[in-house]
């Protein structure tokens, strides 16, 4: 019996891309249909343009498209998050609608996971035609994750790209909580593993959903969602702190008794009142950075509790593969 392949992908606004995507992944469903019965899980993710009725157009004329359709804008994990879920393929990939993602990987993927892959990542090894900005916040994102996720190991540049097993999809689907970032999820979750290694190529029409503030907020949930450590770093500084701060005490009782100041008593009163203000101002801005990253994990442990659907769907249009 054939398998099934699902490929999910994400759009906002992406009514240029539409149809060139579809174009381009209808090829590499026709090319592979001998081995797959394939579907397109398309997620309009409450685009304000045309989107939507593209999408619907292409679904009238190939009943392989499952168009879910959000009541808003959610975001892009929300939005991967929906596809995956109502995906019936033995093998599910997802990839940005924007042809960053190269869909020509789509056979390795699948090459790899024909030889018992569970999961098969795509790595962006150059992405020279993204803007420096983009490669630099990239990067640092990449590193930051890498770091703090400790034995979990996210690996770097390998955004949503990849391959993932009906086995893996399952428990992903299972998982409890509300703060998705797909990225960190699945190498949460493990499994054997391979990278495949791609050049990140520019983006032939439109332009990127993500400002900072969307970019800040992927890497807050990321990292809050992947390591507790950055719980642990006021503790740390402050086991730093207090031994260092014994010493200036003893210092500063030793000196009085010993007359320093009278030497220049004003002068050094002076340079002192500077140096103790500069400190306090230094001491305040590491407490309320501190304040913060506790901040940003009781905010997501309210979201938690609130326990709120991810998204709400207005529209779910099928595909035809569960008749296959
Ligand atoms: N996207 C989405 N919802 C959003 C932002 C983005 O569904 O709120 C989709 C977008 O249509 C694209 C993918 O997520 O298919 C990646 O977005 P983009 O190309 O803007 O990100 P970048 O490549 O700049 O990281
Ligand atoms: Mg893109």
């Amino acid at each position: 019996m054939k398998k099934k392949l699902s490929i999910v992908a994400p759009m906002y606004n992406e009514e240029e891309m539409a149809p060139i995507f579809y174009d381009v992944l209808s090829k590499i469903m026709d090319d592979i249909k001998d081995r797959y019965d394939s579907e397109l899980v398309l997620v309009n993710d409450g685009s304000k343009d045309k989107t939507l009725e593209i999408l619907k157009d292409l679904r009238s004329k190939d009943p392989r498209i499952h168009i879910v359709s959000f009541s808003r804008n959610y975001g892009q994990e929300p939005a991967v998050t929906a596809g995956v879920k109502v995906a019936h393929g033995d093998a599910v990939i997802i990839m940005d609608a924007d042809l960053q993602d190269p869909p020509e990987l789509i056979y390795d993927l699948l090459k790899y996971f024909e030889e018992g892959y569970e999961v098969v990542n795509a790595k962006r090894v150059d992405r020279k035609k993204d803007t420096f900005m983009k490669r630099f916040t990239a990067e640092q994102y990449y590193n930051v994750i890498y770091k703090l996720s400790g034995k979990i190991k996210v690996p770097k540049n390998v955004g949503n790209f990849r391959l993932i097993s009906r086995r893996v999809v399952d428990i992903l689907n299972a998982l409890p909580e509300k703060n998705h970032v797909f990225r960190v999820m699945v190498p949460y979750v493990g499994f054997k593993t391979k990278e495949v290694e791609f050049v990140r190529p520019a983006r032939p029409k439109g332009e990127t959903k993500y400002n900072f503030k969307s970019m800040f907020r992927l890497a807050g949930d990321s990292i809050t969602s992947s390591s507790l450590r950055p719980l642990i770093w006021s503790f740390k500084f402050g086991l730093v702190l207090c031994p260092l701060s014994l010493v200036s005490l003893l210092l500063s009782i030793v000196s009085y008794i010993l007359g320093a100041n009278n030497v220049d008593f004003f002068n050094r009163l002076d340079n002192g009142l500077f140096i103790s203000v500069s400190l306090i101002i230094f001491l305040f801005s590491m407490l309320f950075i501190f304040v913060g990253i506790a901040s940003q994990y009781i905010g997501r442990i309210f979201t938690e509790v609130q326990n709120r659907p991810l998204y709400f769907i207005d529209e779910n249009l099928e595909s035809d593969i569960e008749d296959k």
